[in-house]
């Protein structure tokens, strides 16, 4: 289904540019003649004629261009036809964004004002020259970064979105693109003519929310996160014949540190994540205890730093694509990956990073409203279904305790609902003290949630049972938060040899019974060539600091077990 030109505002261009540039010279840095010759090498000569496109929104970019003469216009463009400018680049200055480090597809459509010259450098020279060119480099990446920032703080470049703001399914969508980095824009349809308009003509069920309008005017109905990622190009990287020489199952801090120090070191990388990058601690809104950010840093911006910095090495990220099991009969000397959809990976060696997935309580109806009301992690996205409402949270832990100081920013009351008498022996004193001082946080020991009700499309009530006399209580509450620990993430690895422990995390290092009287590195499993790191690893200590630390040690391991196996070649 595609908007077509049935839109009245297709093809429309708006007077205004899209945004003003908090940081223009640092976003849009002009390069002297000298750094151009440095950059040559890197790149080859392209010609443009008067109003030939060099990319276009929603196609894989070609690389960067460097403006040797002439004028290029940058416009954005969305799926419902409006076409906004942005600014027009002329000699000195460079087009490119975050994305054409990876070649992912162009958020905004460049167009040659008059003849243009140019200089083109494709990804993996650019990687190339960002590495070998340190200090012009820094400047560069540093545009391409704020660039990116600036798209998604403006909501233009991806697709639009249409639905009522206050929707569960709205947000689940916009939180799933918020992780991964991507810009988009929401409107609503009591707000706004153009959406108003595609109401009116899609005539969706509440089911149907959001409606997502693609670039090229394709329109999805409530889409799988797996489908818009699709719809939207950004599952990146080649696979087809490539073997690599690791492959990282899981994007969280122990699998992106993993990529950043084998990509840095020279080895041919690729890291999958069923999700989104950041893992658990993306969902973290303050991390206060990762050495070098005394004020704090979220998941999401630490995680987006080694996201870029990861792909800057010429990491291929696959995201969100999960594996479904691993080969480990190493024919041709390669694992085996399942991935979703069918296809497979092939690698020298693995590494598991995959963490830990969210613990479900028994609950009556709690899969019913996962995402409608039931939510695992507390980001701005939540914050803003929490406006002026009582919620309620589950944990006594300092993942807990974070969120409920995140969210009585925004909501009227957070009702802290745990299991046990108190909060000393589970959670940081700071974070006690914060939770003591917040008035509209109430704390309930010694409860537990039972059941939930509500409509087809969201929660609407939540009744809890005291522990202690068994009373139980209901109370009208549309959010409730879950932080109840997590359960490590390894059923992909179910029949492949690797020993788990009772608890199902892998064993690492003398160990596992069948690594005895082996030497092995202390981070490799029972099958020689597959490693583990971060809180997936038995006996990890499930901080962000320890998952960062393991995953740059298991490179030096990695490097020993590829030499050895090439040597035995
Ligand atoms: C809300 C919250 C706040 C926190 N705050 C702090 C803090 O302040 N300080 C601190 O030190 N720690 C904190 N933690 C803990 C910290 O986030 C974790 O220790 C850390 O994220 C572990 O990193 P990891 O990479 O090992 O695993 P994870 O972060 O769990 O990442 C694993 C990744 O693997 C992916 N995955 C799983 N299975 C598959 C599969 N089959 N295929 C592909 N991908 C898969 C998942 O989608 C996930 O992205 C917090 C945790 C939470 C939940």
């Amino acid at each position: 289904m595609t908007v077509g030109d049935a839109s009245e505002s297709a093809g429309k261009a708006r007077e205004t540019p899209a945004t003003g540039f908090p940081r223009h010279e640092q976003t849009f840095p002009s390069l002297t003649s000298a750094e151009i010759a440095r950059m040559r090498r890197f790149g080859d000569v392209r010609t443009f004629r008067d109003g030939e496109c060099l990319f276009q929104t929603g196609k894989p970019g070609p690389g960067m261009f460097v403006v040797l003469s002439g004028n290029v216009a940058i416009t954005q463009r969305d799926g419902l036809g409006h076409i906004t400018p942005v600014i027009d680049q002329g000699p000195g200055q460079f087009l490119a964004e975050i994305g054409q480090l990876s070649g992912r597809v162009a958020l905004v459509d460049g167009h040659a004002k008059g003849d243009v010259e140019t200089l083109l450098i494709p990804p993996e020279k650019l990687r190339a020259l960002l590495v070998a060119e340190a200090d012009l480099g820094e400047r560069i990446m540093r545009a391409l970064i704020l660039r990116r920032v600036n798209l998604i703080q403006a909501g233009v470049g991806g697709p639009v979105l249409i639905g009522p703001s206050n929707s569960t399914s709205v947000a689940g969508l916009q939180n799933f693109l918020i992780r991964n980095g991507f810009p988009h824009h929401l409107l609503d349809p009591e707000k706004d003519h153009d959406a108003a308009e595609m109401i009116a003509r899609y005539s969706p069920s509440p089911s149907d929310w959001p409606l997502v309008v693609t670039i090229d005017g394709t329109v999805l109905r409530n889409p799988e996160e797996r489908q818009l990622a699709r719809a939207l190009g950004m599952i990146g990287g080649p696979r087809g014949e490539k073997i690599y020489d690791v492959a990282i199952v899981g994007c969280g801090p122990a699998g992106l540190a993993t990529a950043v120090y084998a990509a840095s070191e020279g080895l041919a990388v690729a890291v999958l994540d069923s999700r989104a990058f950041g893992g658990q601690a993306g969902a973290s809104a303050r991390i206060e205890n990762y050495l070098g950010f005394p004020t704090g840093i979220s998941g999401q911006a630490l995680a987006g730093r080694a996201f870029t910095q990861a792909q800057k090495f010429g990491a291929d990220m696959m995201i969100p694509m999960g594996a479904k099991s691993l080969d480990c009969t190493r024919k041709d000397g390669a694992f085996a990956l399942s991935l979703d959809g069918g296809d497979e990976l092939r690698s020298r060696a693995v590494v598991v990073a995959s963490g830990a997935r969210y613990r479900r309580p028994k609950i009556e109806n709690l899969a019913k409203f996962e995402g409608r009301g039931v939510w695992y992690w507390a980001s701005p996205v939540e914050a803003r279904l929490c406006a002026d409402q009582e919620v309620a949270l589950v944990g006594g832990g300092n993942s807990a305790g974070q969120a409920a100081v995140f969210l009585s920013g925004h909501a009227r009351k957070v009702l802290m609902i745990i299991r046990g008498g108190g909060l000393a022996a589970s959670m940081s004193r700071y974070l006690i003290e914060r939770i003591e001082a917040t008035p509209n946080i109430e704390l309930m020991f010694n409860a537990e949630v039972v059941a939930l009700s509500g409509d087809d499309r969201s929660l609407e009530r939540v009744r809890w049972r005291s522990r202690l006399s068994g009373a139980q209580e209901t109370a009208d509450i549309r959010n409730l938060f879950l932080f109840v620990g997590a359960d490590p993430a390894t059923g992909w690895l179910e029949g492949c040899g690797v020993t788990l422990d009772r608890g199902g995390f892998v064993v690492t290092g003398a160990q596992s019974d069948l690594n005895l009287g082996r030497p092995v590195s202390a981070l490799e499993t029972s099958v020689p060539g597959v490693y583990a790191v971060g809180d997936v690893r038995s006996g990890s200590v499930k901080r962000v600091g320890g998952a960062i630390g393991e995953g740059a040690q298991v490179v030096a391991a990695l490097h020993g077990f590829l030499g050895d196996a090439k040597a035995a070649l």
